[in-house]
């Protein structure tokens, strides 16, 4: 299997390059050639599988066996999910009769970033030993030095993928005093030599745009070899669509004696950012798992709510003024319950953009329509850079209509859905971002087939946004936060050992120094 970017071009990647490499150089997203339909078997040889085997069965679809021998996957997928405290990596849970959550956040750092971010880890690692093994003596070693700015939940899921592991080092920038303290002790507990926090004295943009600038000095950028983590790496998404089948299999366990998988509708109901986590719903989707639709549930940040309701990808909300009073940081981010899905743009968004071109190309031999679906891509994109805001051809809006409905959700729903699942029949102590993702489930229950079951996908433990959860049920007497819903693994995390480096001012200068310095005597 091959990849190409979103924006075209006749470049083509090794599943290896694509990986390393991350964003294209056009400024596009990597997709691969085709998405691969499942074996015929599928529905019956995957059945009993567990995560790891299923993994490896979906993907092997995607990566060659050229370029990554059976053995050599099997023991990645191995080493990267024997880090998940429950034996089914990514259980799924029943809270009432047609409603369940799969629950992702059983991984080292307690949120759904670790399923990708462990897989991910060990894929640098493997690539550059491999390099590094074929090089002759006195030739460089390849390394990467991984840069992210962070403010807070996805900084830590990043650091324990890439902490320990040969030829990386990571370097995570978050703004001083502005995260909560257990986000902040997850990330800087961890010693590990080749791991860096950066504690800059400002705020999240400040670190977000050194960053950027550190990425924008073409000599600095190629002397370290920088590396993102972020979610447009393919790998992410790849290791993402594995949760979906499982839990198809393992809500197929639980149907009412008679009711066969072909009687039912499945929804998959997704707490949606950077448009990650649902697209990998959707490549599901395309090859061939039967789900009836993904739910893209948003917060207040609703870029992608906006699109499915009018074609119009719009930074700013032309038709409303909806949201005035909410706070919002510079660059016009609202403040959410739900951090980790603010954002103003979806990143991953543009892969889905892709699909929607090719299918309303004009009809072509395959090589013209996908030149012609790279042009559009590219068209859309500038104007969003240009002005903001793209419409996209009726057509393609109609097809995203077709796998895809999606809610916005505010933080009184999310607020009053906590509650509402603490005191159900079932208790269930929600995080805030699964909780918008319960919340859009209740709105469309109503509307679904009597015979939809809805699947909706926990990003995070309670505790990792504890403010949010102990302010939905102060009223709660029998609700006790550290008895409920601290981990183990959080006692006493703040008294633990940190190691971090403090930025006294928010400059790329400071930042590069100390890199710098480090990276001289990593060598
Ligand atoms: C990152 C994140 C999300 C959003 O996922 P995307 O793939 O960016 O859509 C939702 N919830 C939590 C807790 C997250 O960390």
């Amino acid at each position: 299997m091959k990849y190409f970017s979103t924006r075209g071009g006749c470049e083509t990647l090794s599943f290896e390059e694509t990986v390393l490499t991350g964003l294209a150089p056009n400024g596009g997203l990597y997709i691969p050639e085709h998405i691969p339909s499942l074996p015929s078997n599928w529905e019956a040889e995957w059945s009993n599988l567990g995560f790891v085997d299923l993994s490896i069965k979906v993907l092997s679809l995607y990566i060659s066996p050229k370029e990554v021998s059976p053995q050599d996957l099997r023991g990645l997928v191995e080493k990267s999910y024997a880090s998940f405290r429950h034996p089914e990596v990514t259980p799924l849970k029943k809270l009432s009769e047609k409603t369940f959550v799969l629950e992702l956040f059983h991984g080292p750092t307690f949120a759904f970033k670790d399923v990708a971010l462990q897989l991910l880890g060990n894929l640098f690692e493997f690539f550059l030993l491999r390099r590094n093994h074929s090089k002759r003596a006195g030739e460089e070693r390849e390394k990467l030095t991984v840069v992210g700015a962070t403010s807070g939940d996805t900084g830590s899921a990043a650091i324990y993928g890439l902490r320990n592991k040969a030829n990386i080092s990571i370097f995570i920038l978050h703004p001083k005093g502005r995260v909560s303290p257990i986000q902040e002790a997850q990330m800087t507990t961890v010693t590990d030599p080749n791991v860096f926090n950066i504690a800059v004295k400002g705020t999240f943009d400040d670190c977000q745009d050194i960053v950027k600038a550190l990425f924008a000095d073409r000599e600095f950028n190629a002397r370290l070899r920088l590396g993102a983590v972020n979610s447009i790496n393919w790998a992410r998404i790849l290791a993402q669509t594995v949760y979906y089948f499982l839990s198809y299999f393992h809500i197929r366990s639980q149907l009412p004696h008679g009711t066969s998988p072909g009687d039912i509708q499945l929804q998959y109901v997704v707490p949606t950012g950077n448009f990650g986590d649902v697209l990998a719903g959707y490549y599901a989707k395309k090859m061939g798992l039967p789900v009836s639709q993904l739910v893209v549930a948003t917060n207040s940040n609703d870029i992608l709510t906006r699109f499915w309701k009018t074609g119009r990808y719009e930074k700013v909300d032309s038709s409303s003024q909806s949201n005035a009073g909410q706070a919002t940081d510079a660059s016009g981010v609202k403040e959410t319950l739900s951090p980790a899905m603010d954002i103003l743009v979806s990143s991953n968004f543009e892969r889905l953009l892709w699909y929607l071109a090719y299918e309303t190309a004009p009809e072509a031999s395959e090589e013209e329509r996908r030149l012609q679906t790279g042009v559009t891509v590219s068209d859309w994109m500038d104007k969003v850079k240009a002005s903001g805001r793209v419409e996209v051809s009726r057509g393609a809006w109609v097809v995203a209509k077709q796998d895809f409905i999606a809610e916005r959700i505010s933080d009184e729903q999310t607020s009053a859905t906590i509650k509402e699942y603490f005191t159900a029949k079932t208790s269930y102590v929600a995080d805030p971002h699964t909780a918008v993702g319960l919340s859009a489930a209740k709105i469309l229950a109503p509307q679904n087939p009597p015979s939809t079951y809805q699947i909706v996908l926990s990003t995070a433990h309670p505790a990792k946004f504890s403010e949010a959860v102990t302010a939905a049920l102060q009223d709660f007497p029998n609700f006790d936060f550290d008895r409920d819903v601290l981990p183990k693994e959080f006692q006493g995390l703040l008294d633990k050992e940190k190691k971090i480096i403090i930025v006294d001012e928010p400059k790329v200068e400071l930042v590069k120094a100390v890199i710098e310095e480090i990276a001289r005597k990593l060598v």
